[in-house]
């Protein structure tokens, strides 16, 4: 059973956010939630849900249309979206490495956000800064012998270990990650997210992680959103993720998911509702 977050350690809540890009399409509608810090948040939901929308509002690769949303207790705004999105990483599905830089400068250009723009065009990292890239390269378990590898000639698995290192040196509050286990293998796909979960555990991260694998989700939950439509239409444990709730976030959800004082449905009082919509039968 995952810990409720209290309101001292909520990291980052969003109030009835919305977003609706430039050519009309309402890719997120009135979402309200609440992420504790070091909680591993995994999001679930069909293709065009929302999920990647809602990661990229918290970077600052979009910004939303009506709502806002709360970083660390403090309302995001654009003059301190900066701050923001310095303690804020991203794991990418397609590792978003450069192939011809070696694995050591893949890890340190995590760090670019906070350096200075002429020591970014030097590539001049501090001794210290090194040092760090190379315990976290042997923290992601690839040995010495990778530190000055092009990270083109790795393999997928490896390359998204790289993609950790890169996310964890720049010692973020938040780790995003947009399906980052979509081109691996299952066997792949469980070694990089037992790593992801306890490197966020090891340094106090909270992890936010669409996946589309609902076996692995179940595995590495601490708490599961479920988008559908650009609303949420299920927040809540494992444990009460069943086959039903499963259908509604992918298969279709009721018009309403909160209840009238604004608190989303739980589990069972959206089954019910979907039954009720003749949604489920
Ligand atoms: P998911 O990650 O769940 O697949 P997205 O957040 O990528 O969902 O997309 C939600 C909706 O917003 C989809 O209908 C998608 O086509 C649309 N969308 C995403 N990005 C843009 C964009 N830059 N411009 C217009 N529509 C977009």
């Amino acid at each position: 059973m995952r810990a409720a977050g209290t309101e001292v350690n909520i990291l980052v809540r969003f109030e009835a956010v919305s977003k609706q890009y430039p050519d009309g399409t309402q890719a997120l509608k009135n979402v309200s939630l609440s992420v504790p810090k070091g909680e591993f948040c995994v999001v679930l939901g069909p293709s065009g849900a929302g999920k990647s929308t809602l990661l990229r509002l918290l970077n600052g690769l979009t910004v939303p249309s009506a709502g806002q949303f709360y970083f660390a207790g403090e309302k995001v705004t654009r003059r301190n979206l900066r701050s923001v999105q310095k303690r804020v990483a991203m794991i990418h599905q397609s590792f978003d490495l450069v192939p011809r830089l070696p694995v050591i400068s893949n890890v340190l250009s995590g760090m670019l956000p906070a350096i200075s723009t002429p020591r970014a065009l030097l590539r001049a990292f501090p001794a210290e800064m090194q040092q760090k890239a190379c315990r976290l390269i042997d923290r992601v378990g690839l040995g010495e012998e990778h530190v000055y590898r092009r990270a083109g000639e790795l393999s997928g698995g490896q390359q998204q270990r790289v993609g950790i290192a890169r996310a964890f040196i720049n010692d973020p509050l938040v780790v995003l990650a947009d399906e980052p286990v979509a081109s691996l293998d299952p066997k792949i796909s469980r070694s990089i997210l037992s790593l992801l979960k306890e490197a966020s555990r090891e340094q106090g991260a909270t992890v936010l992680c669409s996946l589309h694998q609902i076996d692995l989700g179940r595995e590495f939950a601490d708490r599961v959103i479920g988008m559908h439509g650009g609303r949420v239409v299920f927040d809540g444990g494992v444990e009460e993720l069943t086959d039903e709730v499963l259908s509604v976030i992918y298969d279709g959800s009721p018009t309403e998911t909160e209840v009238p004082s604004g608190r989303p449905y739980s589990a069972r009082e959206l089954i019910l509702a979907a039954c009720n919509e003749g949604i489920l039968t």
